[in-house]
């Protein structure tokens, strides 16, 4: 399938190229003209996890891995289950951290390191990302030790928490981080000037990790569809799926998913107080706020940089517009939202529980609502146990990492220090 620029469409380029060089001319996202809608979608839910994912994710390969490399990354990739568990009689928690670093990125990070491995020849390649939290941890365990792969994590410096830095910035080998003084926005400023710089991107085969990745996106399509496989028949008529959302593309996932033929009926945006979206849904007005730090740290994001596919999908008439309503949860609010879970005998943590504020509100009769769990409890221990009021034990992955050191370099937000750090590691 081509895959052509947002911002530029005389750019048209295949996966492998996509996958490769993550953004476009102009800073514009990959993305299909035309997403193709998939036959006998009950047959696809019949399936077992990693053959359905391959009919899903086939299409959009195309010719650039072969069928036999393709089904064992499918098999490398989803290697841990996406599991639908039951919250109340008609919610369900979609819980997506049973991966390596207890998060929902592990999905699209495995998958797209994958899949770079697959295409990776003698030119070495440096992949250069941002993270407000989870992505630094998902992307840096995915290459972590793969050849000719440099991998560069940015982050905002004392903004995520100290357990869920060590989770990458402990690594080393190839995994090098730098905590930057400024804001996630700040971070992810500096990866997109550095994609401006042509010289630059062709010396250190610079490639971008973060959810722009197209690769990143397509794999977590598959699960929605396995949510779906995983719902009781009688169920999945009236599906409601609200989706906690920083960049948005675990949003932009599903509602591929649903143009793709999933009957979800339609989605929820749920922000924390940095709520772009859910005012631009209400008012049309496009106008990002400065970035507030919240306990929900990995929605931290004003400037959601997936956005513009999901913009694209409703243009194109692909995705109608009427699925999709936004919602932003405040503090309180997620913290009562957290004792209420827990009330139903459900421990959650900050983000999935912005998501079931918005799903539980906006629940009619008749309908099923899921609601995305974007990471484990215990990656966001101390919130979770001063809300609760409860202890939670680490699991063994976080008290691994946690009496490691620090490797990571500290520098101000400037794209000169950053460009020569990224030069030198060449040498
Ligand atoms: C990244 C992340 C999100 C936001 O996902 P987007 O795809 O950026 O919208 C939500 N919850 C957690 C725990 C995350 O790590």
């Amino acid at each position: 399938m081509k895959l052509y620029n947002l911002k530029d469409e005389s750019q048209s380029v295949d996966f492998e190229t996509a996958v490769k060089t993550g953004l476009g001319r102009k800073q514009g996202l990959f993305f299909p003209k035309q997403l193709l809608p998939l036959n006998n979608i009950e047959a696809l839910l019949k399936m077992d996890v990693h053959q359905r994912n391959y009919e899903i994710l086939k299409p959009f390969v195309g010719e650039n891995i072969s069928d036999e490399q393709l089904s064992q990354i499918i098999q490398k990739t989803f290697a841990f289950p996406a599991k639908l568990k039951n919250v109340t009689k008609n919610e369900y928690c979609l819980e997506l951290f049973h991966g390596p670093t207890l998060a929902f990125k592990d999905f699209g990070a495995n998958f797209m390191a994958n899949c770079l491995q697959s295409f990776v020849d003698e030119k070495p390649i440096t992949i250069l990302t941002a993270t407000s939290g989870d992505t630094g941890a998902a992307v840096a365990h995915a290459f972590h030790g793969l050849k000719n792969i440099q991998v560069v994590i940015l982050f905002p410096k004392g903004k995520i928490s100290e357990l869920q830095q060590k989770m990458f910035t402990t690594l080393g080998n190839n995994i090098h981080t730098v905590a930057v003084e400024g804001s996630f926005d700040d971070c992810q400023q500096l990866v997109k000037q550095s994609f401006d710089q042509a010289e630059l991107v062709e010396t250190i085969g610079l490639n971008s990790a973060n959810s722009i990745n197209i690769s990143r996106l397509l794999a977590q399509v598959c699960y929605y569809f396995d949510a779906f496989a995983q719902l009781p028949v009688e169920q999945r008529n009236e599906v409601v799926v609200a989706v906690p959302s920083g960049n948005f593309g675990n949003l932009c996932a599903g509602i591929i998913a649903k143009t793709l033929g999933l009957p979800v009926k339609r989605f929820i945006a749920s922000t924390n107080v940095n709520d772009t979206v859910p005012r631009y849904l209400q008012t049309g007005q496009w106008s990002p706020k400065e970035t507030i730090a919240t306990i929900s740290n990995a929605m931290d994001v004003s400037k959601p940089n997936n956005w513009p596919r999901i913009e694209y999908l409703m243009d194109s008439d692909q995705f109608d517009s009427n699925a999709l309503t936004g919602g932003a949860v405040d503090e309180d609010k997620t913290a009562a939202t957290m004792r209420e879970l827990y009330k139903h005998g459900y421990i959650s943590e900050p983000h999935a529980a912005v998501a079931y504020s918005g799903l539980h509100e906006s629940l009619q009769p008749g309908e099923t609502g899921i609601f995305l769990g974007t990471a484990h409890p215990a990656k966001f221990k101390s919130t979770v146990e001063e809300i609760l009021q409860l202890e939670i034990p680490l699991p063994e992955e976080l008290a691994k990492c946690s009496v490691k050191d620090d490797l990571s370099t500290e520098m101000t937000a400037d794209f000169s220090k950053l460009e020569n750090y990224l030069y030198s590691l060449k040498k």
